[in-house]
């Protein structure tokens, strides 16, 4: 029962999602798009996909939201992550690359739905920039992490 382990992993937050991709994924995009800044609730969303046969769930199975009749997208219904965008009819799925382990394995190589891009993305570059350390250190308290390790 031995398995191939791989880099390309991921899963949500909380933990109950995880999966596994068999092969490593043969995209990798950023999409603007008003329905992946709504799924995301951030300016875009990253995603990385291949073949929907090459993803398995290897704990818990995301939700799944119609947003159009053309898109399902995937998310944990116990802490929210959105986890997965699969294109109808195309046999490919796509996972949000921040969800991987390890996120630097996918740098996007496109850009979509650009006509939404919002007007300050271009240079946030340009701000003040801290570690979350550095952050942290004028909090009171001690940091207690809730979220799932980067790893099974
Ligand atoms: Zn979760
Ligand atoms: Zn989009």
């Amino acid at each position: 029962m031995s398995e191939t382990r791989t880099l390309w992993t991921g899963g949500c937050q909380c933990g109950a999602v995880r999966y596994a991709w068999r092969a490593p994924p043969l995209f990798s995009s950023i999409c603007h798009c008003r329905m992946c800044q709504k799924a995301s609730g951030q300016p875009f969303m990253a995603l990385t996909g291949g073949k929907a046969e090459d993803l398995r769930f290897t704990r818990g199975q995301p939700a799944i939201f119609r947003s159009s009749n053309f898109a399902e997208r995937g998310f944990c219904k116990d802490c929210g992550t959105p986890l997965t965008y699969a294109f109808a009819g195309s046999g490919e799925i796509s996972v949000a690359v921040n969800s991987l382990d390890d996120p630097n394995l996918a740098p996007p190589t496109r850009q979509f739905g650009i006509e939404s891009k919002v007007s300050w993305l271009d240079s946030i570059h340009a701000l003040p920039a801290e570690t979350t350390d550095d952050w942290l250190k004028d909090k009171s308290g001690s940091l207690i992490n809730h979220q799932h390790p980067d790893k099974d």
